[in-house]
This record gives structure tokens, C-alpha cells and sequence, in this order.
């Protein structure tokens, strides 16, 4: 009799699967230093392949989990021996764009620079953009809800994309590429499985929305001394760069001293915040004389301590690679914890003093806190460099204080398995219901990245006959 993975093979070819030993080859995430233990990975090569391999997993009651580029933070493709990665890697590429309704159709695997790219050539912008552009994918994107350095402008990865094609538990092919920017004709389904992190089904193909590519950039680095500044600034620039604001990225001086450690650093360390203001626009001379009075209109009135001003691509870029020096960063704390925490932002002084307190108290003085963010949507992103093996400890002095300001303990990374147990922090019974509810109305056996997001209990409690979602994976494989 076949087996599991020998019905897998015969649809999508020898090319189409990888097991064995070879699965210990492949990366488990983005840095590649641990592998995988997954049971098989496949590797459709279109839409009929992947229904034709989740009708396969869903019969044998085998869990899958769909994987992009591994960039993901929150262990949302851990997957383990019992598991089956679907990977969206051979279905890369553009398959068509309208350049007058500003469309695009774009199949999962695509990397966000590569849409990035093809766009830019076409006089087009694709509105989305993230340190990790080179190796994530659209369909990641999609299914993590993306956020990133351009929020502030042009909305999180759900304002990019106006249709979807998506893949069910069952193998049924929900095909919904709208193209239209309006069209309130019943639910919009894409938006079920925009930030459902693999949990609901499988994005195949999307139509993104796109706009005119800017004709001009204007950036700076700037300094200030308090956050009361860093606040008023971003008031005053908003309004005097109105509309054309892009990017208002805040670095704290402990995550600044860091990041331009080894490099040369434009502005002395020393200052309490830098931030990166960028403004488009869509005439050169204009804009650039509108950027530079609105710099001036806040040094003036003493918001800014010291400024540099790109004047080339280059500078522009060197200015860019101090925010996006993460790794370099990440590399002089010792053992790592990292979060993706959104709070308002009149809140963040005195939730990051309590932050900085439990640490003290938890680990004697021998935390360290390194804090940048988009600070124009409210998103903080924390490094905590602390003793190995601390991991709840640390989470608790990050999240806890969230609960009485209303925060979100993730901001763009999504739940996946990492922040599962503190869902509830953000979200109340009965969101995390309704949540449970639609997840066993389209994965009634729960085979779609299961334990991902939700407790298995979530999903009992929402059972009125929890049987189907509790029962083990064959072991007919
Ligand atoms: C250096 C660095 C910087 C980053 N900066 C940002 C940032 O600024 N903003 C931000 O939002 N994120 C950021 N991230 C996180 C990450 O890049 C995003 O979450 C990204 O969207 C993940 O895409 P991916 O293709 O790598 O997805 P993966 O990591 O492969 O998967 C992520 C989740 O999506 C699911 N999934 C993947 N593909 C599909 C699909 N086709 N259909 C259904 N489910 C799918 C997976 O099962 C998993 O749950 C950063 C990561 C790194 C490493």
C-alpha cells in the first residue's frame, strides 16, 4: 500500500517533495543554524498542486505547515516530526501588472524585493517595505499581516492587497482576485486570512494594490534630548510635512551606540533619541525646500539637538543601514529576547521605565534594554540582552505592563507559537472565541499550522463536539 508521503511524490513529481535525510538540510529558520525536523517538505510548483497535497494531508489528518521565507519571528513554522512544511518556493514570480489601475498579480513565494524591484522599474511603487526584504516572501507577508518602516504613510500589508486566492484545509481553491478598490459586495473574505499566520489556509496568488512611485525622497537623521521632544516633533512634522511624511523611525541612544558601533556614526552617540524622518513627494525642488523648512521651523524652536541631511542615494542609504543594523545590534547582547510591542505612544516613557524596572529586579542589574520602533504608529521594537533560559521571566516584565495601557503584545510579528500564551493579554474571551469558532469552521480538523496562534483548548471550548479537532495525526505516513 502507499504511503503518505509516496501519494505526495506522485503529484508533485521527485522535484515536488523532500524526505529523509535531505529534510536535515533544510533550514528551520531564516539563520539557517538549526535544521529541520519536519517530517517532509513539499514544494508545489502552482495552485493545483497545492490543493492536490492538502487533499492528500487532509485525508491522512496530517498537519501542515505553510512556510515563505522563514523570516518570521514568532516560531510560526516550527514545525515537528509528525509535520509536513509546504513550501511556497517554486511558485515565485509576477504574473501581471496594470499599470493605470495600479494592480498586480503576484503568486505567493515571490520575495517582497523582488516585487519591490519590478515595480520601481515601472515607475510603480509596491507600498510595503521591511529589513527582511530580500528573503521574505508576498504570501508571508500576507499571511503575518506585515508591518514595517512605511505603515505611517501607506497602511500594514492588509491596505496592499485587494484580492487573494487561497487554498483551504480540504484542498478547495478560494479563488477572490478582486481587483478593485471598492467592491462592498457581502464579507471580505481576504481579510480572514490576512494575519492568519497559515492557520486558516494557504495563499497561493495575490492581486497588491500599487501607487505611483515618488518622484522625490527627502531624508534625516535628527537628534533629541527627551521624548516630550521626540512627541512634539512628530506633531509638527506631520503638519508641516503633511500627507508626505513617510517615515519617522526612533532610535533610543542604547539601541543607537550599537548599531554605529563599528561604522562611522553621522551624529555622536550621546543624545537620548535619533530619529530618521523621511518625506515623498513628487517634485524635487519643491519638496526638498519643504523638507528643509520644516527642519529648520523645529531646530528653531529647539526640538532638535543636531541633524544631518542626506544629499545623495548613498547618504540616504547609509543613514537607513544604522535602523536596519539589527543583526549587529542583536550580536552585542549576549543571549537575545526580542519583541514587537505596540502601546500609544504618550504611554512609552513611563512603560519602558516600567519595563526597565522588573528587569532591574529579575536579574540584579544584568539586563540590558535596547529600544527602537516606528514610533509613528505607536510600534516599539524591544532587544533584551539577559542570562540564557530566561525566556518567561523576560516576557513578563515586557508584556505585563501592556495590560492597563491597552497594548498589543505584537505589533507586526504576529502569535505564531512564541506569544500564544499571552494572546489573552491583548485579547479578550471572547475575541479569542470567535477566533476559535472560524478556525474550526474552515480547518475542522485542525491540520493547517495547528497549535500556531491558538491553545488546542482555545479550540475545544468552542466545540460543541471537540472530537474531530483533538484527535492525534495518522501514523500512516
Ligand atoms: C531582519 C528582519 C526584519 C524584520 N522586520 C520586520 C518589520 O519591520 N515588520 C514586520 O512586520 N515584520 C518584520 N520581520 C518579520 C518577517 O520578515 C515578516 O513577518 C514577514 O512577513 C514573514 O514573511 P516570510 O515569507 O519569511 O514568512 P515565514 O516566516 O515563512 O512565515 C510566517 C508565517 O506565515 C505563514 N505563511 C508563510 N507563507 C504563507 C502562505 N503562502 N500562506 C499561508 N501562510 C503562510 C507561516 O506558516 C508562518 O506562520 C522582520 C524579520 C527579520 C528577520
Amino acid at each position: 500500500m502507499k504511503s503518505m508521503l509516496d501519494e505526495l511524490q506522485a503529484v508533485l513529481g521527485s522535484s515536488g517533495i523532500i524526505r529523509d535525510d535531505a529534510v536535515r538540510e533544510r533550514p528551520a529558520d531564516w539563520l539557517g543554524f538549526a535544521k529541520s525536523s519536519a517530517l517532509a517538505w513539499i514544494r508545489p510548483a502552482n495552485t493545483q498542486e497545492v490543493s492536490a497535497a492538502l487533499r492528500i494531508c487532509h485525508k491522512y489528518g496530517r498537519p501542515v505547515v505553510p512556510a515563505g521565507g522563514l523570516t518570521g519571528l514568532v516560531r510560526g513554522t516550527d514545525a515537528d516530526p509528525a509535520t509536513v512544511i509546504l513550501s511556497l518556493e517554486r511558485m515565485s514570480g509576477i504574473e501581471s501588472i496594470d499599470p493605470v489601475g495600479r494592480t498586480a498579480v503576484v503568486l505567493a513565494g515571490t520575495p517582497l524585493e523582488t516585487v519591490q524591484t519590478e515595480m520601481a522599474a515601472k515607475g510603480l511603487k509596491f507600498a510595503l517595505d521591511l529589513g527582511a526584504r530580500g528573503s521574505c516572501t508576498i504570501g508571508g507577508n500576507i499571511a503575518t499581516n506585515a508591518g514595517g518602516t512605511e505603515v505611517l504613510r501607506y497602511g500594514m500589508m492588509r491596505d496592499q492587497v485587494l484580492g487573494l486566492e487561497v487554498v483551504l484545509a480540504n484542498g478547495e481553491i478560494i479563488s477572490s482576485m478582486n481587483q478593485l478598490l471598492k467592491n462592498n459586495t457581502g464579507y471580505d473574505l481576504k481579510q480572514l486570512f490576512i494575519g492568519s499566520e497559515g492557520t486558516l489556509g494557504i495563499v497561493t496568488r495575490a492581486v497588491l494594490r500599487l501607487h505611483p512611485a515618488p518622484e522625490s525622497r527627502n531624508t534625516a537623521l535628527v537628534a533629541a534630548n527627551s521624548f516630550d521632544a521626540v512627541e512634539t516633533l512628530f506633531s509638527n512634522l506631520s503638519q508641516k510635512l503633511a500627507g508626505s511624511l513617510s517615515g519617522f523611525e526612533v532610535m533610543w541612544d542604547s539601541y543607537y551606540r550599537l548599531a554605529v558601533a563599528d561604522s562611522g556614526a553621522p551624529i555622536a552617540p550621546g543624545h537620548a533619541f535619533y530619529i530618521l524622518v523621511e518625506s515623498e513627494g513628487s517634485d524635487h525642488d519643491r519638496d526638498a525646500a519643504v523638507f528643509m523648512g520644516a527642519l529648520e521651523a523645529v531646530s528653531e524652536v529647539g526640538l532638535v539637538t543636531d541633524a544631518v541631511v542626506a544629499n545623495s542615494g548613498s547618504q540616504r542609504d547609509a543613514i537607513w543601514a544604522i535602523r536596519e543594523n539589527v543583526a549587529a545590534v542583536a550580536g552585542q547582547l549576549g543571549p537575545l529576547y526580542v519583541f514587537d510591542v505596540s502601546l500609544p505612544i504618550r504611554e512609552m516613557p513611563d512603560y519602558l521605565d516600567v519595563v526597565e524596572g522588573g528587569l532591574r529586579e529579575a536579574f540584579g542589574g544584568k539586563a540590558r534594554l535596547v529600544v527602537f520602533g516606528h514610533i509613528g504608529d505607536g510600534n516599539l521594537h524591544l532587544f533584551v540582552g539577559a542570562e540564557a533560559d530566561a525566556h518567561e521571566t523576560v516576557q513578563s516584565c515586557v508584556y505585563r505592563p501592556l495590560e492597563k495601557r491597552h497594548g498589543s503584545v505584537s505589533a507586526e510579528h504576529g502569535i505564531g507559537l512564541e506569544k500564544r500564551a499571552w494572546l489573552p493579554l491583548s485579547r479578550n474571551p471572547v475575541e479569542i472565541a470567535l477566533m476559535a469558532r472560524l478556525k474550526r469552521a474552515l480547518d475542522p480538523t485542525n491540520i493547517l499550522n495547528p497549535g500556531k496562534i491558538l491553545e488546542s483548548t482555545d479550540l475545544a471550548a468552542s466545540a460543541s463536539d471537540s472530537s474531530d479537532l483533538l484527535s492525534e495525526p495518522s501514523a500512516n505516513a
